[in-house]
């Protein structure tokens, strides 16, 4: 049994078998085969070793031709590895005594090689575990042949392990039987784990290692509320856990009472609970959790799906197709947020030095202006069917929210010239992510609709911490004094001016935060659906004094440590039982 810790990125506990993706996308699959298999196995593990070492041959002949001995030497200790006798006959007692499929033997006895360079101490031993990675890769491709499997085809219920998803691959797993993930990268605010959270299944990420410790067909346990992962589990491990799986159940079913309940402080105080959609499909599923309505929708994944940008009529369509799905609610919709984690297909391969800094969200819309007006255009004509509200992320100066709200003129008049109807009075607003907006956020509401604070962003750049790097992931916290106060001070800030202010990051659906936001003057806070029962049960669990002292007390502490300790304890008291 192994025990690994990373950072959850939705609750609940998935127990499956383990599907390791591999940087070529196709699956591991355990099988144990009939006795009368095993000499038809080790003929297909025979002729994978014979093909790989004639391919290296070809490919460290030609290297040693064009490029010199020195990258055919690469090769050439690949090919000293395939030829190993302990290596063959490794797998092949793994076939021959238990019966293992050559795919899983093959797996199995690489990944333990490749550990073996992992614990060695000088550097450049290290470096042979990703040749190590290469061979297994070369051994596989040739084992599974044709019969690869990708994770759209499973035929049962599995645990994803993997190094890294990207969002488009992460979109994706709603349509497969995959239960729960576990990555070795990734940090608690990257658009791989929002879209997790979304998905809604438990999930474990900034593993840092476990998609080589894992092999395909290990059962798995991820316990998505401790942050845990158990590869292994022992029979009271495993139990125990089945156990904690129906608990959990029972307790979401329980929740999902509340869906049409208001959010209401227990003195009478009404919250808005709003959900966070990345898909059209979501708006409705929002709904159906007990949302007040769409908080943000971020559109920008229309535009990671295909390699040409998606039409004006396909981005009408997909905004009505919100909009429908959130019947009566109000939706908000935020203009593309491209770049940083989400670059399109097109541009991916111009990635920029320091993405987080570079061209991205509204710096990207205004440097594209054709791009941002078919979306400003489809957006116009879409809010005339609900009640819409449009908004810029990533609005860092007064003069970038002018020119953006420009173009949306610029597009109403287009609209008008054709003669096709347009919400003229649609409100307009931005989302606070930087320290400079948050600093100026007396200025932008002398100009706005609206305000949406955005944590995520808010927290990486105010505390200088890539939110997508599981390096730094414990330097990036809500809970840090710095991030408190200039919650503190813009939501005051916005409250004197009358102007309308929510947030939508991450710690909205953090039961922990919730006191202290409510308790700083937020009545609007839009998360991942999955979050919305629990954020409503903690508030009609309090009273507003109750939260104002709280979120004065939080206020007091020097620490992000001291901080989490108390808003734990004083979750706690209101929510005894659940899992915090
Ligand atoms: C944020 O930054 O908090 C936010 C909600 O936007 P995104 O996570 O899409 O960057
Ligand atoms: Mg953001």
């Amino acid at each position: 049994m192994e025990i690994f810790r990373g950072i959850s990125v939705a609750p609940g506990v998935a127990i499956a078998e383990a599907v390791v993706l591999e940087a070529e996308e196709y699956r591991i699959p355990y099988r144990t085969v009939p006795e009368g298999e095993v000499p038809r196995e080790i003929a297909l593990l025979d002729e994978a070793f014979h093909k790989s070492i004639e391919e290296l041959g070809k490919q460290e002949e030609w290297l040693n031709d064009h490029l010199g001995r020195d990258a055919a030497n690469v090769f050439e200790w690949h090919i000293g590895v395939l030829k190993d006798p302990a290596l063959r006959s490794g797998i092949e007692k793994l076939i021959r005594e238990q019966r293992s499929s050559a795919a899983y033997g093959a797996s199995t006895v690489m990944r333990n090689y490749q550990r073996r360079f992992m614990q060695m101490t000088d550097p450049l031993l290290v470096e042979r575990m990703r040749d190590v990675q290469d061979i297994e890769r070369r051994l596989l491709r040739h084992i599974l042949g044709e019969s690869r499997e990708d994770i759209n085809h499973l035929t049962q219920p599995v645990i994803l392990i993997a190094h890294d998803l990207t969002p488009t691959q992460t979109a994706q797993l709603a349509n497969t039987k995959v239960v729960g993930v576990a990555l070795d990268a990734g940090a608690a605010t990257s658009h791989t784990a929002i879209l997790l959270r979304s998905w809604g299944r438990p999930g474990v990420i900034g593993l840092n290692d476990i998609s080589i410790r894992v092999s395909g067909g290990d059962l798995v346990i991820i316990d998505g509320i401790h942050q845990l992962v158990i590869a292994n589990p022992d029979e009271t491990t495993l139990e125990e856990y089945r156990a904690r799986q129906t608990a959990y159940i029972r307790l979401t079913d329980e929740l999902d009472e509340l869906a049409d309940l208001p959010a209401v402080t227990r003195d009478g105080c009404r919250i808005l609970l709003h959900s966070n959609i990345e898909f059209p499909q979501e708006a409705a599923v929002g709904v159906a959790k007990g949302s007040d309505g769409i908080g943000l929708y971020r559109t920008e994944f229309l535009f990671l799906q295909k390699q040409e940008p998606p039409s004006e009529e396909e981005q009408y369509e997909a905004y009505c197709d919100a909009i429908r799905g959130a019947g009566d609610c109000p939706v908000t919709i935020r203009t593309f947020d491209l770049g940083a984690d989400k670059y399109t297909q097109q541009r991916q391969y111009e990635q920029e030095r320091n993405p987080m800094l570079g061209l991205r969200s509204i710096r990207y819309s205004l440097r594209n202006l054709d791009l941002f007006k078919v979306q400003l255009r489809a957006i116009l004509r879409a809010a005339v069917h609900g009640d819409v509200r449009l908004m810029f992320p990533l609005i860092n100066s007064l003069m970038e929210y002018r020119q953006a709200k420009m173009t949306v003129h610029d597009a109403m008049e287009d609209l008008e010239e054709v003669g096709l109807p347009v919400a003229r009075e649609i409100p307009i607003g931005m989302m606070l992510e930087t320290p400079a907006a948050a600093v100026q956020v007396v200025e932008f509401c002398r100009e706005v609709a609206f305000i949406s604070i955005g944590s995520n962003d808010l927290i990486q750049y105010l505390l200088a911490v890539d939110r997508g790097n599981e390096r730094v992931s414990t330097l990036f916290s809500a809970s840090h004094p710095a991030v408190l106060r200039t919650l503190r001070d813009s939501i005051r800030a916005c409250t004197k001016a009358g102007v309308d202010c929510s947030l939508c990051g991450e710690m909205a659906g953090q039961p922990l935060y919730t006191m202290f936001l409510v308790g700083a003057g937020l009545r609007t806070l839009s998360m991942a659906p999955a979050n919305i029962p629990e954020i409503k049960k903690l508030i009609r669990a309090v009273t507003l004094p109750q939260a104002q002292r709280v979120a004065r007390r939080a206020l007091g502490f020097d620490t992000d440590g001291q901080v989490t300790n108390y808003l734990r304890s004083e979750t706690r008291k209101m929510l005894p039982g659940d899992p915090i």
